[in-house]
């Protein structure tokens, strides 16, 4: 076989046509997203998508159509390019109001000089009910056992109205019209098995990721989290000559918390304290970082603060901890911690260093006597 003499079917290259375009929308979506999040910009995965997506798909169908505009079977892209508003509607879930809608479609028609056919009218509004019929399926139904069905369903009743209208346009024969319909059956079909199993991987990969960088029994970030994020905010803070405070604390005696009540009440205490601090801290300034870096051992790490403006965020956490009580059965176990603050200064040749100094301070406050907070 030779590319002159290519034997596979049209239906079968165009089923790898669909899944390399929806592939190459991956992978490029994968490698926008990590350096996007490897910047440490602030935007959501899902904002990614759905900007990308569109871009993307319109890019795609628009191109396509180049190809065969104003010809007289310039309907033959049909099923990829609904194919793609499919992707979109549904599986990325992209709203897109009427007032941006009407606009799109309606370059579209002049770009496709048709705006002067009743049925290029009918089909346009067609395709707009389908999008917005694929998005409320989407939320309505997607975690429902019928989700398939149900969008199957939706993109049958949809694609032979969508196709009569190109019938009546192009005055094709009914043998077109139905292989068509057909065709863009199965197309959806496809879509929906590799988008299904597309997603299941990336939300394993998505676990995975939680799973490495949080703590299992606080779900809180663990040392393998702060250790990435404290070279960035070092390198950061020393670049853009901006102030880094860290705060470490140690809960008191916490060994006789696990030999008096059992080990579980010392893990339900764990949890409790991170959720105390974590409340703290979310209502005061969501930047600044929370981490499980030890056993019962926990880091803080302010950034753009220097030592005297961690001041009330430190002593709220401080007071809050120490203020707990933690029920077991009839007892009420009272907390307290030992607490280290520093600041980044130009000395530190690594975050070791500054991480060092931080750690003498809370070693400072427990030889005082524990419960209390060294500054320096
Ligand atoms: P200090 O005031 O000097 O910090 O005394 P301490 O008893 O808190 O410190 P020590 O380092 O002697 O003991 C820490 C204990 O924390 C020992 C360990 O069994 C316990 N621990 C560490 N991780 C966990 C955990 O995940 N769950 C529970 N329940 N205990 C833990
Ligand atoms: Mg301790
Ligand atoms: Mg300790």
């Amino acid at each position: 076989m030779t590319w002159s003499n290519w034997q596979v079917p049209p239906f079968v290259t165009s089923v790898f046509f669909v899944l390399g375009v929806l592939t190459l929308y991956w992978v490029t979506f994968n490698w926008i997203a990590s350096w996007i999040h490897n910047r440490r910009i602030n935007l959501s995965d899902d904002v990614i998508s759905t900007w990308y997506g569109v871009i993307y798909m319109l890019v795609f169908v628009f191109s396509i159509q180049t190809l065969v505009v104003g010809k007289s079977d310039s309907w033959q892209f049909m099923n990829f390019q609904l194919i793609a508003i499919t992707f979109c509607a549904y599986f990325l879930n992209i709203y897109v109001p009427y007032y941006s809608f009407f606009p799109i479609v309606l370059v579209y028609m002049v770009f496709n000089q048709s705006l002067g056919y009743w049925q290029s009218w009918g089909h346009a509004i067609t395709l707009m009910l389908f999008f917005w019929t694929l998005n409320i399926i989407r939320v309505r139904f997607h975690n429902n056992s019928y989700a398939f069905p149900i969008y199957l369903l939706t993109t049958i009743s949809f694609g032979g109205p969508l196709w009569v209208w190109m019938k009546w346009k192009f005055n094709f024969s009914w043998g077109t019209f139905w292989q068509e319909w057909i065709y863009l059956t199965i197309f959806e079909i496809l879509l929906y098995m590799y988008v299904t199993m597309i997603s299941n991987d990336s939300e394993l990969k998505l676990r995975l990721a939680q799973f490495a960088s949080h703590d299992a029994l606080t779900k809180t970030e663990n040392f393998a989290a702060y250790n990435d994020d404290i070279k960035y905010l070092f390198e950061d803070s020393n670049q853009n000559d901006q102030s880094l405070s860290m705060m470490m604390f140690d809960i008191d005696h916490f060994k006789n918390i696990n030999d008096t009540y059992g080990h579980s009440v010392g893990d339900h205490v764990l949890r409790q304290v991170s959720s105390v601090v974590k409340t703290v801290l979310a209502a005061n300034d969501t930047e600044i970082k929370f981490y499980r870096t030890g056993g019962e051992e926990f880091n803080i790490v302010f950034p753009g603060y220097d030592v005297d403006e961690t001041r009330v965020v430190v002593n709220q956490v401080f007071a809050a901890v120490n203020n707990m009580e933690v029920k077991s059965n009839n007892d009420s176990i009272r907390i307290s911690i030992s607490v280290g603050v520093s600041e980044m200064c130009p000395d530190d040749k690594s975050p070791i260093d500054f991480y060092n100094r931080v750690d003498q301070n809370l070693y400072h406050s427990k030889r005082n006597g524990r419960m209390q907070v060294t500054f320096a």
